[in-house]
């Protein structure tokens, strides 16, 4: 189905989801309610759905809790002691990735720092980090907090790449460009894999080649891309990467991170880092030895034991994902995303409001689910009066509208019922 073909009308949105093979798992959520019937929510980038299993889930480990106390930690029906292990093929699959490359633990900004403990090594000549301007804040403060903690100055050690024109797109071609003129002091390059603001898509391997060839470090913050885009990690390369569980992967508010070390580091036992007992040898944890002797795998960046409850949720979320497959839910998300831009521009057309200007990339390959949308003419009623007729969006001072639909549960009856209801504020 080619977008000359979306049509804006109730029919044409049913057809379309009583063709969709993954129709079904929209009945696997939980909805805000509006009005007795689901509200839009076009906020999965900020917070997932709750999946329906979510609770069973929880309350087995409260159950278990409750039987077993202490040694539930080995008798409990998922053992907690080894909970963690049963992420490394979920999240393997999800990022394309080897199984010892990966593990769920912490949170985002925990991770992001832990990471850079082993790999911000910055020496006189080669000390700066390049990002994205306006990364995400917590992102921001991260890295300019290593920078002084390693005893440098962020105003000269921070280099920003900027958007193109007055656009919010990031062109690869000016990474590259920055990386060969000022790459031997580069030694960190940490990168939004999609930008939360605008939804780009960076292609990770170029950007990954390019920081190498630079002799630089690359990780990327995948907040915005797991679950969201098909990812291949351990063929592209970057050297680290990390990612939070409550967006796209619907673990619930602030549940378990994730991170990703690529297989040449993962094994290195001399590479430096903030260690805890979770990341030590499993064989003499127990025996409380003096000797920090890492785990072989991103295992051995854990510090404390595992969350469990909220593992227990971020699990079945996981699987979730692991029977949709990830290429068939990014091709539904291709399809879902072109009707969304289709229908805005059919009301804009339909209204005398001024044209809304996509500021997400008009190329589909370069964009994930997301669309920000800046909405001239308009402030914050707009969005309030969205709010007031069931549509949760999320809006970015001054007039952007940022909408995601995520092809777990949205469907295109969503899509054209926000497209209705626009119209009618447009048009009132
Ligand atoms: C959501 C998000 C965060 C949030 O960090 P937490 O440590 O999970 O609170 C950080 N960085 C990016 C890019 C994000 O999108």
């Amino acid at each position: 189905m080619s977008p000359e073909q979306f049509q804006f009308n109730l029919e044409f949105a049913k057809d379309q989801d009583h063709r969709d093979a993954l129709a079904s798992f929209r009945e696997e959520f939980l909805f805000p309610q509006f009005k007795g019937g689901k509200c839009l929510y076009f906020t999965g980038n900020s917070l997932g759905l709750q999946p329906k299993e979510a609770k069973a889930a929880l309350e087995l480990e409260l159950e278990d809790w409750a039987t077993w106390g202490v040694e539930g930690h080995f008798h409990a029906r998922n053992p907690w002691y080894s909970y963690h292990e049963k992420f490394s093929p979920l999240l393997a699959e999800l990022t394309g990735s080897l199984p010892l490359e990966v593990v769920a633990m912490n949170g985002l900004t925990v991770n992001l720092h832990l990471l850079m403990a082993s790999f911000y090594r910055p020496s006189a000549k080669r000390c700066k980090i390049l990002t994205e301007r306006k990364a995400f804040p917590s992102d921001l403060y991260a890295v300019e907090s290593q920078i002084k903690f390693h005893g440098y100055n962020p105003q000269d050690n921070h280099i920003e790449i900027e958007a193109s024109g007055d656009s919010a797109i990031i062109e690869e071609a000016e990474i590259e460009r920055v990386l060969q003129e000022q790459g031997d002091e580069i030694a960190l390059v940490l990168l939004g894999g999609v930008n939360y603001y605008s939804g780009q898509v960076l292609d990770i391997p170029r950007i990954t080649r390019a920081a190498h060839n630079a002799g630089a470090v690359i990780g990327f913050d995948l907040a915005h891309a797991i679950g969201n885009i098909p990812l291949r990690l351990h063929e592209w390369g970057p050297d680290f990467a990390c990612w939070c569980s409550y967006k796209y992967l619907n673990s619930g508010p602030g549940s378990v991170a994730g991170a990703f070390v690529h297989e040449r580091h993962a094994l290195n036992r001399n590479l430096p880092r903030l260690a805890g007992w979770w990341g030590h040898n499993k064989d003499s944890r127990f025996q409380m030895e003096a000797d920090f002797d890492p785990i072989p795998g991103a295992e051995g960046w854990q510090l404390s034991n595992a969350p469990v409850l909220s593992m227990a949720v971020h699990k079945l979320a996981l699987e979730q994902f692991s029977r949709a497959g990830m290429d068939n839910l990014r091709e539904k998300s291709l399809r879902l995303t072109a009707y969304l831009e289709f229908v805005i521009e059919h009301v804009t057309k339909n209204s005398t409001s001024a044209p809304f200007e996509l500021v997400s990339p008009s190329d589909p390959n370069r964009r994930g689910c997301q669309l920000s949308i800046r909405c001239h003419g308009h402030g914050r009623g707009l969005f309030q009066a969205l709010n007031e007729r069931g549509v949760i969006a999320d809006w970015r001072e001054p007039n952007v509208i940022r909408l995601a639909p995520v092809p777990l549960y949205n469907n295109f009856e969503d899509i054209y019922h926000f497209g209705s209801i626009l119209l009618s504020i447009l048009n009132s």
